[in-house]
């Protein structure tokens, strides 16, 4: 999608003065994109009507400045994106069981009501299923969930293989068999068994097709019967585009799945037409899959996604991401999180928050929270962006205490201290500016962030 995040930035940055035909121009350009990323033509004429409706009822054309007319406008825009990839509905979240454990006939047995998170997994054939589940199983491992694997998928030579190969890589328990052949069978077998484990979390792999057939619907009714899952996610090829939508609509009366993965994000002009597409049926976009390794699924969230899009980063996503990733007794990071809820945030908050990232992996992630760093992510790759940021923390460590605790304004008309620092860290001055420029940008997001929504929930996982 990186085509159509390029040129909606271009469409915003082409309004200068914040005329009406500027104005008038970047609606166009903006609904031009959206059209050749395959977005449903109804859709993106109703976009078209309601830009135009919030800009007149928010005075755009009446702010003299042209800055604030931009930021006016951009804040339209964003919205309105926002609002055409949001289903406006919360997926269930998993819970960590808390079990107490008490040793039985020296055996330790954990002690809970609580009941496992069952996921089910339905879609067709080569949507993406069986990579999704470990996906999905290693994100919320990573996040401290106990997770299970179970392979209900008989249809398919080699299913079983295929799931057991990416469990032991990943090193997640996974439960199915070579012989049994009814699938209903083996996803009831493997669900008790991880129950009575009091796994957080148990996800189950069923079959595909290559079409939407009958068969298909009523194993999955079948299994679903059996192990009353509590939430049921469709994986979707996420390159059909607008094909979406009708895919969904059929497997929704079939099997009412609650949530949704679209996979093959990574790169596909298609994109914005299948997340369009899906959002209007109501049914939210839970995760992304952006690759074919096991780290490449995205949490979505229409916000996040659109910030991205936009290129203008987002502050809330980072703060829960940092949150997520139980680095609570890390001293500098307790401080940032500290400093950000007073909507302060400081170079040291900075350069904390970069030396994270590169401990955090994968980059892709991150990256794209921080303002323009996406943009460069995605043009330079990885091992560059890792560079640049190596190079962040270099001119940040070349910094005295007093600057780095300060808002960074300390820097204003001293171009005498930015040469030094680009000699001392080895980098050119530009990117010394560059710093200096994105911690602003991000002291600026922290500052409206907490005023908007106060202080930033306590931790859990994302998504
Ligand atoms: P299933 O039949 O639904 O279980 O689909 P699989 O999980 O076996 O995936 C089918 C193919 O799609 C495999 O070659 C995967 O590597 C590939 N695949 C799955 N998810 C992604 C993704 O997010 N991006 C890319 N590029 N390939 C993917
Ligand atoms: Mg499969």
């Amino acid at each position: 999608l990186a085509d159509l995040g390029a040129r909606l930035r271009g469409a915003l940055s082409s309004v200068e003065s914040g005329s009406d035909d500027e104005i008038q121009q970047m609606i166009k350009d903006i609904c031009g994109a959206l059209l050749e990323s395959d977005v449903n033509i109804k859709l993106v004429a109703k976009l078209r009507d309601n830009i135009r409706s919030q800009i007149a009822s928010s005075n755009i054309a009446q702010e003299a400045s042209p800055m604030n007319k931009r930021k006016k406008l951009q804040k339209v825009i964003y919205d309105e994106l926002c609002g055409l990839v949001d289903s406006h509905v919360e997926p269930p979240k998993p819970k960590k069981i808390n079990a107490s454990t008490k040793t039985i006939k020296g055996k330790k047995v954990k002690l809970s009501k609580e009941s496992s998170h069952v996921i089910m997994f339905v879609g067709l054939q080569g949507a993406g299923k069986t990579t999704s589940c470990t996906k999905l199983a290693v994100y919320y491992k990573k996040r401290g969930f106990t997770v299970g694997l179970v392979c209900a998928d008989t249809f398919r030579a080699g299913a079983f293989d295929q799931l057991k190969q990416n469990a032991i890589k990943a090193n997640i328990p996974y439960y199915g068999s070579y012989l049994e052949p009814d699938p209903v069978k083996i996803a009831f077998e493997g669900v008790s068994k991880f129950k009575q484990e009091k796994f957080d979390i148990i996800i189950v792999d069923t079959s595909g097709r290559h079409r939407q057939e009958q068969q298909l619907f009523t194993e999955m009714v079948q299994i679903g019967d059996a192990i009353q899952p509590t939430q049921t996610i469709m994986v979707m090829d996420g390159s059909i585009g607008q094909a979406a939508e009708s895919q969904a609509r059929a497997f929704k009366e079939s099997s009412n799945f609650g949530s949704i993965i679209l996979t093959k994000m990574d790169g596909h002009a298609k994109g914005g037409g299948a997340i369009s597409a899906v959002a209007a049926t109501k049914t939210p976009i839970v995760f992304i899959g952006t690759g074919e390794h096991i780290g490449d699924l995205e949490v979505f969230k229409p916000t996040t996604f659109i910030s991205k899009l936009l290129g203008i980063g987002d502050i809330q996503s980072l703060i829960e991401h940092v949150q997520s990733l139980n680095l609570q007794n890390d001293e500098g990071h307790k401080q940032t999180i500290e400093n950000i809820k007073e909507g302060k945030f400081t170079l040291k908050d900075f350069q904390t928050q970069m030396n994270n990232f590169l401990k955090m992996g994968p980059l892709t992630n991150i990256a794209s929270m921080i303002p323009g760093l996406g943009n460069i992510m995605s043009q330079v790759g990885e091992e560059e962006t890792s560079k640049k940021i190596k190079n962040m923390i270099y001119i940040m460590d070349s910094m005295t205490q007093k600057e780095l605790e300060s808002d960074g304004r300390i820097f204003i008309d001293q171009p005498s201290r930015i040469i030094r620092l680009a000699k001392g860290s080895g980098c050119s001055a530009i990117e010394v500016e560059m710093i200096l420029q994105q911690h602003r940008m991000m002291s600026t997001m922290a500052k409206s962030a907490m005023a908007a929504q106060g202080a930033p929930g306590a931790g859990g996982a994302p998504g």
